[in-house]
């Protein structure tokens, strides 16, 4: 059985989630999870994607929620984190929010350019309409200004760009290094996320090319299923640590009051 924490799990507060954050909990005991960490979607400024999130005035709920469960699983290690949306013009607005509350882990994520949110199935039509390569390199460029705003602890998802099978037949190498170079930069980790197992592109976020480039810079990981239900949690982490070792990596990282801490893959 391998041990890796589960560092992105949802609540039913995002909107599109099932299940008390004490299932989760029990999913993460009964399959001998080290640590688990909730990620749920940050509030963001009403007119960005109000639909699956949380609002400001429902965070204080989350951290109850947090808490309660902390103390009904007190032998479970439960961080606090939350999945932050990265979106240009929101820097100020999402600087203040994270700088105001006590999270373990903030981990960072693009799911629109601009308008095209293209990880969404409202926008599958889209896609059609777009240049793979190019959404591609729009992608990658602001997984570069992410980095740089260091408001972030880790990269979710990180080639999130794929969950519908939509992958350009150019080589990717060179756009991964670019962008991994900065993330190496600003000390930023990288998520392994099992989610796009489930999704159409059936592979894990990131693939073993970017995975290997990561290693070869020498860029820690964290591990997460992306749960929206409890039965998700720890989803996948045979192959995400068969994926992992077979890029070189022996250690994994979890965070604790925004601090790294490394621990090896067993
Ligand atoms: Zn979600
Ligand atoms: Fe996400
Ligand atoms: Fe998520």
């Amino acid at each position: 059985m391998n041990m890796l924490p589960d560092c992105h799990l949802h609540t039913p507060l995002c909107k599109h989630a099932a299940g008390e954050p004490e299932a989760y909990a029990d999913q993460a005991i009964a399959k001998g999870l080290p640590e688990i960490a909730f990620t749920d979607h940050v509030p963001m400024p009403a007119w960005y994607d109000a639909e699956s999130r949380m609002t400001e005035s429902e965070f204080p709920r989350y951290r109850t929620m947090i808490e309660r469960v902390r103390k009904a699983r007190p032998n479970l290690a439960i961080r606090f984190g939350i999945e932050a949306d990265f979106v240009p013009g929101t820097e100020d607005f999402l600087g203040k929010f994270l700088a105001s509350h006590p999270f373990d882990y903030v981990l960072g994520s693009i799911h629109t350019l601009g308008d095209f949110g293209f990880d969404n199935e409202r926008y599958a039509a889209e896609w059609s309409r777009r240049d793979v390569f190019t959404v591609w390199q729009d992608y990658f460029r602001l997984v570069q200004l992410l980095a740089k705003t260091r408001m972030f602890d880790a990269l979710a998802h990180p080639d999130l760009v794929k969950k519908f099978g939509h992958v350009p037949k150019e080589d990717l190498g060179p756009m991964f290094q670019d962008a991994l170079a900065c993330v190496k930069e600003y000390g930023l980790a990288i998520e392994v996320n099992t989610a796009g197992l489930r999704k159409k592109c059936r592979e894990i976020y990131p693939s073993r090319r970017l995975l290997e480039i990561a290693f070869d810079l020498g860029i820690p990981v964290v591990t997460g299923s992306d749960a929206h239900a409890p039965s998700e949690v720890g989803a996948g982490f045979d192959e995400a640590a068969a994926l992992l070792r077979g890029a070189g990596y022996r250690e994994v990282s979890r965070f604790e009051k925004r601090r790294r801490i490394p621990c090896p893959i067993s």
